[in-house]
């Protein structure tokens, strides 16, 4: 498979790597988004999010948070971003799983999210069509 973070695992491609265990490795963004920008990774080759088994997400979730706490320490942050990219769409361009960790500053100058009102009807009505699809 011609997966990039594949090869970054395998240790083919190098990287700055800050956490590694059997099934999780984190590593430096390449083009890092504030100072400090970490990718946390399962090994486990899934495309997504939404596509990666429930036992991939489970073990991920407390070293995306181990990793993060070093990560605000190491370079002394205000706070952090923690996301996930789902679908091209979504601004995903590497197809295997990856839990970004944005460090924030104060004044980092980062752009915030673009809030809009909303109805109430319409949010109801959301609301209603998610709960169908649980
Ligand atoms: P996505 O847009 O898929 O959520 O994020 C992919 C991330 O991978 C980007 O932030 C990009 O800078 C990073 N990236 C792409 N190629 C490489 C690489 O070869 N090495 C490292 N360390 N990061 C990469
Ligand atoms: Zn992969």
């Amino acid at each position: 498979m011609d997966c990039i973070f594949c090869k970054i695992i395998k240790k083919e491609i190098p990287s700055d790597i800050v956490y590694e265990d059997d099934s999780v490795v984190a590593f430096l963004d390449i083009k890092p988004v504030s100072r400090g920008h970490v990718l946390v990774v399962p090994k486990e080759h899934s495309s997504d999010f939404l596509s990666a088994p429930d036992e991939v997400l489970e073990n991920l979730g407390p070293k995306v948070k181990k990793v993060a706490a070093a990560l605000v320490k190491a370079v002394n942050a205000a706070g952090i971003n923690i996301s996930t990219n789902n679908g091209a769409a979504a601004g995903q361009v590497i197809f295997h799983l990856h839990f970004h960790l944005i460090p924030r500053f104060s004044n980092d100058n980062l752009p915030p999210w673009p809030h809009k009102d909303s109805e109430a009807k319409t949010r109801a009505e959301i609301a209603e069509a998610i709960k169908k699809n649980l």
